[in-house]
């Protein structure tokens, strides 16, 4: 692959580990990595950056790319989680193989425009014949560094649980095909694009053993552990009267801690499970705009970050944030911990390590998340020229005055979205498919 060559690079927001901000320099892309960062640099493919800032690809978390075909759900719009997911799960139950592909082309895109370079995804039901497979395939056409997880129910209503019985699977098929699609799938090479983890839905939509028994399969597999936690108040209401002790108590009985886990929301978690989380390295994925809809609350993210937690930024489903700008999330982070704790509790340089280097810690992925010589070739370009930046006397604390979108981005050094468009798909042609999915979903097909 030739050199790309960034030229005059106007602020470079290289969150490595010293928070160096380097100002008109150059950067060279070689074979998926940062190969030199300096002056008068020649010898590859130029792109002008010339008034941008630069940052690393920014990390999403926690998604479920399937919700896209469901956002701003009459009767949902409104609800609380519980209440929403039973809105939720008939429609969801309708869906196949092609939604599941199709609503991955579109959410990566949308990803990837906020400037977004290496997300997760939690897919946890499989009607119809959809495998996560279909997921990990449009991936691989779009270009982002994507970590699925095998996620899963298994507790239906009739057992007492809160999916329709029709969206369950049985344990034991399930936990077949997490080792199914581990080794079909998993790379756990430096700079892979698919490393595979696995994601029981909840405590709530699982048995205890469920649970234990993917801790154990992770270990024995070397992959990432990753569910919903602690998400509001009736979550653990629920846990505690069902399990008999709060969240991160249930999860550190069965295997649920340590850096090779990660949690999304954990909006409720208290002193002691902060401190268990700090201890045992455990991740959270931060979702301000879904915390927000569905009023969950506002995450101790503040304290979570005092004391050592890592905490990256996640854009949940479609469905409860109906958007999915990585962006968006990093403003909404800020912006809730000033609303809690004042307006010097959070600046827009820890929002945007958080939204980095934070949220490739939390995913497992030191070789990204930084602009350094050696790391992988994962860049965001954000034109600070325009409208939403112009007036700016900082232009380089970005979520405070935009832009929402980036001007180009890369992947792996592959240049994924150029001069705001997606260079690898045919964007207008997926939203038209995509728009299809959804009537057909609304009319009940
Ligand atoms: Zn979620």
């Amino acid at each position: 692959m030739t050199d790309v060559i960034l030229k005059n690079a106007q602020t470079v927001l290289t969150m490595n580990d010293q928070r160096e901000v380097l100002r008109d320099v150059d950067l060279r892309l070689r074979n998926g990595v940062i190969a030199e960062i300096g002056t008068g640099l020649t010898g590859g493919r130029l792109v002008d950056a010339t008034r941008t800032v630069v940052t690393p690809g920014l990390v999403n978390t926690h998604h479920h790319l399937y919700q896209n075909l469901t956002r701003a759900v009459l009767g949902g719009q409104d609800a609380l989680l519980f209440g929403w997911l039973r809105t939720l799960y008939p429609i969801w139950a309708r869906m196949g193989p092609e939604h599941m592909r199709v609503s991955t082309q579109l959410g990566l895109a949308e990803l990837a425009l906020s400037g977004c370079t290496l997300t997760s995804d939690h897919l946890y039901l499989f009607p119809n014949g959809a495998r996560l497979d279909d997921t990990i395939h449009a991936a691989a056409e779009v270009g982002l560094r994507f970590q699925p997880t095998r996620g899963a129910m298994s507790i239906g209503e009739s057992a007492g649980g809160l999916p329709p019985d029709a969206l369950v699977e049985r344990e034991a098929a399930i936990l077949d095909d997490m080792i199914r699609v581990v080794d079909a799938f998993h790379d756990p090479s430096e700079g892979s694009m698919c490393r595979v983890g696995l994601a029981p839905c909840s405590p709530f939509s699982v048995s205890r053993e469920l649970m234990r028994d993917a801790a154990l399969l992770a270990r024995d597999k070397g992959v990432m552990l990753h569910t919903h936690l602690a998400e509001n108040d009736e979550d653990v209401s629920y846990s505690l009267a069902t399990f008999g002790c709060r969240p991160g108590q249930y999860a550190e009985e069965l295997g649920w801690t340590g850096s090779d886990v990660w949690h999304a929301h954990c909006v409720k978690l208290d002193g002691q499970e902060i401190d268990l989380f700090a201890k045992t390295r455990t991740g959270v994925a931060h979702c301000p705009c879904s915390n927000c809809r569905l009023g969950s609350g506002i995450a101790p993210v503040r304290a979570m970050r005092d004391a050592g937690v890592k905490v990256g930024l996640g854009v949940d489903g479609s469905a409860s944030n109906d958007m999915a700008n990585l962006w968006d999330e990093a403003r909404q982070a800020m912006l809730l911990q000033r609303v809690a704790r004042g307006a010097d509790a959070m600046s827009a340089y820890e929002a945007l390590e958080m939204a980095t280097r934070g949220g490739a810690d939390v995913l497992g992925r030191p070789e990204c998340g930084r602009i350094e010589v050696g790391k992988r070739a994962d860049l965001a370009i954000w034109d600070v020229s325009g409208l939403a930046s112009s007036g700016s006397w900082d232009p380089a604390a970005l979520v405070l005055a935009g832009p929402r979108q980036v001007r180009d981005l890369f992947v792996e050094g592959r240049h994924v979205v150029a001069q705001g468009a997606m260079t690898t798909l045919d964007l207008p042609q997926v939203i038209q498919h995509h728009t299809k999915l959804t009537e057909a979903l609304a009319n009940g097909d």
